[in-house]
């Protein structure tokens, strides 16, 4: 069995390890697994959650053997460089097999840097990797990646000794692993140049929109609205069925370009990514960058009063009307059948 570790940069939120990193954690078990099972490192920089042992149990249930925790002052605020800097330190001290993060703008910055310090290269967004050509051919890999804002996959060749990768959001679920880790949490204080620190964020002031965005991000049922819902007073029906089902509303562009809803509702390539089980999309007609950030729902049922439109033709389901007569009339049945 290899010493050398899998290392993973995990990110943080207040209560613990965010859903995206360990998704990566996942990922990590899995290229772990189709190598010669090497352990699992994670590597936490700046301060932990007021609730550090959530965040070891977290770890220790995805089967992490070791939590790297980078303990400076002045690594309290993010700067790319110095958190880079603090991974590479980990990377090179455990002569890391492979090193991945979540593919969040941060991560995707952090690892950038790492990939040049390193002297190696990193393919950003992946969503799967070929290990069988791994065994084959040393230092060699294929990895599949969401490019176009996740509308596209290709297939890239990684031919380097330590391979740098992000993961893109949402590309697996978080799973236990067989059996626990320790996350045995190694505090370390990386040396910083002050170099490091020139570009250091001094101030985050909340847009207000994130835990609207979350709440989209998170629910299980999306229903979303396109320009079919016809101004901003149409959607009383939608916002209903949204209630009913439990879920959240999701919402075309056109619909917060009109300033008919909030621009945190937007799903799309430049809205949030969603993977709901159930997206309900009305009124939409499924442009690619609508499709980039729905495509992920586990199942999809379409309501359009045009057959042919991209959105209907790729759903699971498609109901060919007026949403504004399909929706009140879904929202009656459900309302009696929830009593
Ligand atoms: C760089 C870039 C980034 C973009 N990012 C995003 C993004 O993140 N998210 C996004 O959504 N778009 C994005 N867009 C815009 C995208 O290209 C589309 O213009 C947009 O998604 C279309 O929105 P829509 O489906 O609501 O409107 P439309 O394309 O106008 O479609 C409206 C649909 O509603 C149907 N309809 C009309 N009336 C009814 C009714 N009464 N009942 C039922 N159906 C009805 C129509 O048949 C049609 O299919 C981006 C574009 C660019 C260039």
């Amino acid at each position: 069995m290899s010493a050398q570790p899998v290392v993973v940069l995990v990110e943080c939120e207040a209560d613990g390890i965010t859903l995206v990193s360990r998704e990566a954690v996942t990922f990590a078990r899995g290229l772990a697994g189709r190598l010669d099972d090497p352990p699992v490192h994670a590597v936490a920089v700046g301060p932990l959650p007021a609730d550090e042992e959530r965040v070891r149990d977290q770890l220790a249930e995805l089967g992490v053997a070791a939590l790297h925790h980078a303990r400076d002052d002045r690594l309290s605020a993010y700067a790319a460089a110095a958190w880079a800097a603090a991974v590479v330190e980990v990377a090179r001290g455990q002569d890391a097999t492979a090193l991945l993060a979540a593919g969040t703008p941060r991560g995707n910055e952090i690892l950038a840097h790492v990939a040049i310090r390193l002297d190696t290269l990193m393919a950003a967004n992946v969503v799967g990797i070929d290990e069988t050509e791994r065994q084959e051919v040393s230092g060699a890999l294929t990895v599949t990646r969401q490019v176009l804002g996740g509308s596209a996959l290709e297939e890239m060749r990684v031919d380097v000794p330590l391979a740098v990768l992000s993961v893109a959001g949402h590309a697996l679920d978080p799973e236990p692993a067989p059996q626990r880790g320790a996350a045995d949490v190694l505090a370390y204080a990386p040396s910083l140049d002050s170099d490091d620190l020139r570009a250091q964020v001094v101030r985050t002031e909340a847009s207000g929109d994130a835990d609207g965005a979350d709440a989209l991000t998170g629910a299980r049922v999306v229903v979303g609205a396109g320009r079919g819902a016809g101004g901003p007073d149409g959607f009383a029906d939608l916002l209903e069925l949204v209630d009913l089902l439990g879920g959240a509303l999701g919402v075309s562009r056109v619909v917060t370009s009109l300033g008919w809803r909030p621009h945190h509702e937007q799903v799309g390539q430049t809205g949030s990514r969603i993977s709901p089980d159930l997206y309900v999309a009305c009124g939409i007609s499924g442009a690619i960058q609508h499709w980039a950030g729905c495509q992920g729902a586990k199942t999809i049922l379409s309501i359009n009063t045009d057959a042919d439109a991209p959105m209907m033709t790729r759903s699971n389901y498609a109901v060919v009307g007026d949403l504004h007569e399909i929706v009140p009339a879904v929202n009656a049945e459900l309302r009696r059948r929830l009593g």
